[in-house]
């Protein structure tokens, strides 16, 4: 695998389209004891064509990020009740954005370094 998620902050997660499927959705209401329609108002919004777009909150590094994303930890809160987008995702054993990352951290001398594609 060319790239670690671990050490990364999780930029995929502030995508601005998370696109959820009927699938997805009645799995986040099994996972939080939710009726279909509660899990769907709660976690999702409609979106141009999207019926189920995950609804997201601020983040310090990327403006805006999945609302399941722990901004302390860098991490997913659902990783087990994910939707299929982000179990799919990059889909092949690299990732753009890790590889700028890298470079990134490498440049700066710094490991922590959080790359972002816009200027905050
Ligand atoms: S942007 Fe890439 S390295 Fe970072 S969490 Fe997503 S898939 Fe993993
Ligand atoms: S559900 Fe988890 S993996 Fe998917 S975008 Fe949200 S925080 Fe990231």
């Amino acid at each position: 695998m060319a790239y670690n998620c671990s050490k990364c902050p999780g930029y995929c997660c502030s995508y601005p389209l998370i696109a959820l499927n009927r699938r997805d959705v009645e799995r986040l209401a099994r996972h939080f004891d939710l009726s279909f329609e509660e899990a769907r108002r709660k976690f999702t919004k409609v979106d141009g064509e999207e019926q189920y777009a995950m609804r997201r909150k601020a983040d310090e590094h990327y403006g805006k990020i999945c609302r399941f994303f722990d901004t302390d930890k860098r991490c997913c809160t659902i990783y087990h009740a994910r939707p299929t987008i982000c179990r799919q995702y990059p889909g092949d054993n690299h990732c753009g954005y890790y590889e700028f990352l890298k470079h990134e951290r490498l440049a700066q001398g710094d490991e922590e370094h959080v790359a972002s594609t816009w200027n905050a």
